[in-house]
């Protein structure tokens, strides 16, 4: 016998700042929000050790900490909090269908996706190992470059957000490389000009990273290659920047919510409003542009009141028209 479909005011699809956040706020409005945690329960965040940038922790706190301490507040005021992924979607109707795990299914009033984007990476086992250890490899540059004041660190990457990380780098560290595999930018020619136009940030074209070397701990240097010549060298560095895109977690979305090109969801300008009435989109989901957790926060906040006034003027309209 198949399971009763379960109706929800709110459903929230992701457990990083953004949906926490609209968690927190749709509770309190008392739309009784379920959240479903996904693959990665706490979001980005728990990848990291250091978050220093947030408001409200002048000491700093560990990304998985945090990720803690904002359940426990969605908790508190009663956020259904759940283990599961969401597979599949339907918007195509009044009523909002969502799917969990390929068999629960669930009716909701309103959706909030929360469900981020996740960094692109070489894939290097080298880079993968002081990732995993925090030792220097980074894929945020206002995250991370803090860290490396006063050092000297690399950066792969040739599109406008590369340009933008390794001039944000500039500022901080004694020197930037930058890693272009081809023999030119893939950056607007003013980001372009930009970086050529810094000081104290070299450009290696036609250049790819062979290994990221390390003492086991921490980086301490890149060992490249001209895939012209084929010709290696070894560059002392602290921090390994990679600045080669990301990947919204929008696929099961495709279809029936607005995407652009890269696959962000595209928001009414200055509202968490997606294409589809009643479905609403907060956090990096919908922002290539700041990426942060405090703007995912924002929007998370941004999306549950959103939904509440939309559910509001709903039920309003239901009642004249009885
Ligand atoms: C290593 C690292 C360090 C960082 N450091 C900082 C920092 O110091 N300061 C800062 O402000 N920002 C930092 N950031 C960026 C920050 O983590 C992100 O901007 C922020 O986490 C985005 O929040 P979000 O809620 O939109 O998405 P995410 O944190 O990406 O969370 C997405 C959530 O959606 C869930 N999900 C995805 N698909 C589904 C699905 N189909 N069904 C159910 N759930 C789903 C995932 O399981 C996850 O819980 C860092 C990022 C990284 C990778």
């Amino acid at each position: 016998m198949s399971e009763v479909i379960e109706r929800v005011k709110c459903l929230i699809i992701g457990s990083g700042p953004a949906g926490y956040t609209a968690a927190i706020y749709a509770a309190r409005a008392n739309m009784s929000p379920v959240l479903y945690q996904g693959s990665q329960p706490g979001g980005q965040l728990t990848t990291t050790n250091e978050v220093e940038n947030f408001p409200g922790y002048p000491e700093g706190i560990t990304g998985p900490e945090m990720m803690v301490e904002l359940r426990n507040q969605a908790e508190r005021f009663e956020t259904d909090v759940r283990d599961g992924w969401i597979t599949k979607v339907d918007f195509s109707g009044p009523i909002h269908k969502v799917w969990v795990n390929e068999t629960k299914e669930i009716h909701c009033d309103t959706v909030i996706i929360s469900t981020g984007a996740s960094a692109k990476y070489l894939g290097l086992p080298s880079e993968q190992k002081y990732l995993k250890l925090g030792g220097g490899v980074s894929a945020c540059a206002v995250c991370d470059g803090f860290f490396y004041r006063n050092q000297e660190v690399v950066i792969v990457g040739a599109g406008d957000s590369a340009c933008e990380e390794a001039h944000y780098l500039s500022k901080l560290c004694k020197k930037v490389t930058m890693l272009v595999r081809r023999d030119e930018f893939r950056a607007s020619k003013i980001m372009e000009a930009r970086v050529r136009n810094t000081q104290n940030i070299e450009i290696m074209f036609n250049t790819e990273t062979d290994e990221v070397l390390g003492d086991g701990q921490v980086v301490t240097g890149v060992r490249v290659k001209n895939n012209v010549t084929g010709e290696t060298q070894e560059l002392p560095a602290t921090g390994f920047f990679v600045a080669i895109g990301h990947k919204p977690n929008t696929d099961i979305f495709k279809g029936y919510i607005d995407l652009d090109e890269t696959g962000y969801i595209i928001n009414e300008p200055g509202t968490s409003k997606t294409n589809v009435e009643g479905v609403f989109v907060s956090g990096d989901a919908a922002d290539h542009v700041y990426r942060q957790a405090v703007t995912a926060a924002g929007t998370g906040c941004m999306a549950a009141l959103d939904a509440e006034r939309y559910l509001a003027a709903k039920e309003s309209f239901e009642e004249v028209e009885r």
